[in-house]
């Protein structure tokens, strides 16, 4: 792979693997709270309805990639899964442990995991999920390809990730949102606006739905769907291993 994007700039994959990584390291502690104060609360709305689309069954085995402080497997083990969560960034899954223990939500296991090769045998789980992952992993199509080797045929996939609205004036709104206030918010609680800067252009520069969905299908996925949160900003992809 030659040049990959880190926000708006290019850089090496090696370099972006590593800024991401800086990145979740700096936002690790004040993660949850900014996801609350950037998204005004919704962002739990969506991984619920997230949640409920997996329809997590009891003593099946789950992996929820990037689940960085834990919100999505908190989840799914409250519905009687069996966890796996796996992040590349050990300062999420640190926090994560600690948010586990405080809400004595016990059986999780913690993995380090990059999302492009992981250390586990193919077939090895009922379902992946990765919610606000993917966008930040350097190679996707390599990611994907690893959804699909873990999980056993009649297996589901399913991704939440922020996308573009089709609602016009919304859209517009949420540009300036983002592009104006999100980092404000960013410097002025977390002292950190670069992060929170790449976090937005990183959403900007994700594919829309229709061309995610094409590379979750080139991974091998079958039935593939998206289906937008309002109007798009956020949308949930599925697919099988059929
Ligand atoms: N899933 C959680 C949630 O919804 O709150 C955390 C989402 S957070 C925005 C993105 C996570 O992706 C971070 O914890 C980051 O460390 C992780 N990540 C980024 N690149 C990754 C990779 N290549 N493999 C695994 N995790 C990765």
């Amino acid at each position: 792979m030659d040049k990959v994007s880190f926000g708006h700039e290019q850089v090496s994959p090696e370099e972006k693997t590593r800024r991401v990584r800086g990145v979740f390291s700096s936002v690790a502690r004040r993660y949850d709270l900014m996801n609350d104060l950037m998204s005004g609360g919704q962002h739990r709305l969506w991984k619920h309805a997230f949640v409920r689309k997996v329809r997590p069954r009891k003593g099946e085995t789950i992996l929820d990639m990037a689940g960085g402080t834990g919100d999505i497997a908190f989840r799914l083990a409250r519905a009687g899964a069996r966890v796996t969560v796996a992040d590349i960034n050990p300062e999420m899954l640190a926090v994560g442990v600690e948010r586990a223990r405080l809400r004595g939500i016990e059986g999780l296991v913690w993995a380090e995991e990059n999302a492009e090769k992981l250390s586990f045998a193919e077939s090895s789980f009922d379902a992946y999920t990765i919610a606000f992952g993917i966008r930040n992993v350097t190679d996707i199509p390599a990611a994907l390809r690893e959804a699909h080797r873990v999980l056993r045929f009649g297996g589901r996939f399913f991704c939440l990730e922020f996308s573009q609205t089709q609602w016009p004036g919304f859209a517009t709104l949420y540009e300036t949102y983002s592009r104006r206030v999100v980092p404000k918010i960013g410097k002025a609680v977390a002292s950190d606006e670069d992060s929170y800067r790449y976090l937005i252009e990183s959403i900007e520069r994700f594919p829309d739905m229709p061309g995610f969905a094409r590379l979750i299908e080139a991974a091998g996925f079958r039935n593939v769907k998206a289906e937008p949160i309002l109007g798009g900003l956020v949308a949930i992809h599925s697919g099988w291993k059929i």
